[in-house]
């Protein structure tokens, strides 16, 4: 699915001088290459704060502890998506409140979060699913009217571009109140471990959030709050330092691949290939994810890796469906879109390094199998 031995022999002088130099320091733990990190990645994003952390999952987690969200407070966030979103939201005692997505975009409904709006309700959590920018003007309205923090699960999107309604660009991540994203290795942006980090352009929470990831301490050996362990070492800062000035390439790459894929299916009835923007950058593909017609997709699947083709489903269960996360408030009526997802979906190889006879033998192979 991702080549990134291909990706890393590109940037192997600078990734392996990186990793000498810090092994010579002896810097491992918030040493100069975590806080350069820091200062590089809040440029390129143009937000005023960057709090890196242990990996995407804590990020999550600690944006909402942030917020001083309190037990028994809903958190709206979509059914379809990876489960780390509504598990720190159970973690923390709120209330998930799951609700459909678009079957366009596969990103939160604006209308399912508009009914499940309650007084109770104190958040809601879009995820820029496979990299595609969420309806973002839609979201801070409605945060606007019913006082609620916007969170952007950003582990998927960095780098897109969003242009609102003001026609103002912004990057993934620094439109809501507070965001999300992860370094894991197969991330459009991902390190040679875990990493995460937490973007805000809000001076005090960035703060609050500064002591939450060191054990809530603000002064040495004074536990203000009660916080986490949650640090990037220097290792992975220094990893993510060679890669981010590639970050914009990389996503090319990806819009190339994706462009490809979808030229050789235009044809297809039986395919639905993902919408992409000419004018913008609001996808990065960190999946290039198909729906199949009148097709056995789980065939579909079998194909693939009998001819030795990586494939995904990406998700093959909604969220709500999963044991940890039933809930007897929930009507299966409420949730068309998901659960038709679930069965039709199949994500393709979508990395930096895909080569052209990649891509023609990989869509052959699909084409072939749901025409037969
Ligand atoms: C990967 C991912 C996470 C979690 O990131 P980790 O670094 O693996 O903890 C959270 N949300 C979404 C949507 C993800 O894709």
């Amino acid at each position: 699915m991702v080549d990134l031995q291909g990706q890393y022999a590109g940037i192997k002088q600078r990734v392996d001088q990186t990793i000498a130099n810090v092994l010579e320091s002896a810097a491992f733990i918030n040493g100069p290459e975590v806080h350069a990190f820091q200062k590089e990645l809040e440029d390129y994003l143009d937000v005023k704060h960057v709090i890196p952390c242990a990996n995407g999952t804590d990020a999550l987690q600690i944006a909402m502890m942030g917020l001083g969200l309190q037990p028994g407070d809903e958190v709206i966030t979509a059914d379809f998506t990876f489960a780390a979103t509504v598990e720190v939201i159970a973690l923390l005692h709120l209330t998930p409140v799951l609700v459909d997505v678009d079957p366009i975009n596969f990103n939160i409904d604006i209308e399912a979060v508009k009914k499940a709006i309650t007084p109770k309700t104190k958040a809601i959590v879009p995820v820029h699913l496979f990299g595609q920018v969420a309806n973002m003007d839609a979201l801070m309205e409605l945060a606007e009217a019913h006082d609620l923090f916007v969170i952007e699960d950003n582990a998927q999107g960095i780098g897109a571009t969003y242009t609102g309604k003001d026609g103002k660009k912004r990057k993934a991540g620094t439109i809501g109140h507070v965001a999300s994203t992860s370094f894991f290795p197969s991330k459009n942006l991902g390190c040679y471990g875990d990493g995460g980090a937490i973007f805000t352009n809000d001076d005090a929470l960035a703060h609050t959030i500064r002591g939450i990831v060191n054990h809530g301490m603000y002064v040495r050996y004074h536990h203000d709050v009660v916080g986490v362990n949650s640090r990037l070492d220097s290792i992975q800062a220094g990893v993510l330092r060679a890669k981010l000035p590639h970050l914009d390439t990389y996503n090319q790459a990806r819009q190339d691949a994706a462009r490809k894929y979808t030229a050789a299916f235009v044809n297809e009835e039986k395919i639905i290939t993902p919408i992409i923007c000419d004018k913008c950058d609001c996808h990065v593909f960190h999946q290039y994810t198909l729906r199949v017609v009148d097709t056995d997709r789980d065939a579909l699947v079998k194909h693939l890796q009998e001819h030795d083709i990586p494939c995904g489903v990406y998700y093959p269960i909604p969220l709500h469906l999963q044991k940890a996360y039933t809930d007897e408030r929930y009507n299966e009526a409420d949730f068309p879109v998901t659960n038709a997802l679930v069965k039709d979906v199949i994500s393709l190889p979508m990395h930096t390094e895909l080569e052209d006879d990649q891509i023609e033998f990989i869509t052959k192979t699909v084409i072939d199998f749901v025409n037969q």
